[in-house]
């Protein structure tokens, strides 16, 4: 598998088939999950790993992480209809690929989730609807894993650098995006938007100490 393979299969992936405004369903673009999820398997984070894809949506970022060869991925979203989605894109991969792989699907709030996972990789609500969202998701991604991947806008880069090290985590990476805003909802006029999102890594000081 290369970057470039991982990009063009994640892009085959079915995507929400009515996006949610209220629980802000923008799926990441390919391109950019396969950049985020190559670097994390460059890091040594991927490979044999137990991961979380919180507010997972129809699972992209979960998918690449299976296909990267994580040892179990767990899929959680709120929206039953995206996690339906995501199994079908599990089951489309899985044939292609010839292969079985292990994978949970859990409908429901994430604040309600409690499993200890190696790694979070996570694309959350911004917080648009919701400006709790983004801090809501970090706080029990943190709860779960002493390392994480998530995306947010870039313009809230002081505010998330300065929670994470609040929570004893340190971004240990950090890579910005010109992130596409398809226009699959209503109120977005032009066709595709680009807004600066940030892709971080969070560890948990002194967590590889022990
Ligand atoms: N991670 C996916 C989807 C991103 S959109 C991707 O990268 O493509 C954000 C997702 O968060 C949506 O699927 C939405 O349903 C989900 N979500 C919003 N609020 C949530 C909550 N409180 N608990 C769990 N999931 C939530």
């Amino acid at each position: 598998m290369t970057k470039k393979a991982l990009a063009i299969e994640l892009s085959r992936l079915r995507v929400f088939e009515h996006p949610k405004t209220n629980l802000e369903q923008y799926p990441t673009d390919s391109e950019i999950a396969a950049e985020i999820l190559w670097n994390a398997y460059m890091k040594g984070d991927i490979k044999g790993k137990v991961i979380a894809d919180l507010g997972a949506g129809t699972g992209i970022l979960g998918m690449g992480a299976l296909l990267l060869g994580a040892k179990r991925v767990i899929f959680e979203d709120i929206d039953p209809d995206a996690l339906k989605v995501a199994r079908e894109n599990k089951a489309l991969i899985e044939q292609e690929n010839s292969v079985r792989f292990d994978a949970d699907f859990q409908a429901g709030d994430v604040i309600e989730f409690d499993e200890d996972v190696d790694i979070v990789i996570m694309n959350p609500p911004f917080g648009a609807q919701n400006t709790k969202a983004d801090t809501m998701f970090l706080e029990k991604a943190m709860q779960a894993a002493d390392v994480i991947y998530t995306f947010h806008k870039a313009s809230t880069k002081e505010y998330i650098n300065s929670y994470a090290a609040s929570n004893g985590y340190e971004t240990t990476d950090y890579w910005e995006f010109d992130w596409p805003l398809k226009n699959t909802m209503a109120h977005h006029t032009k066709r595709i938007e680009r807004i600066k999102v940030g892709g971080w890594r969070l560890e948990k000081k002194g967590a590889l100490e022990d």
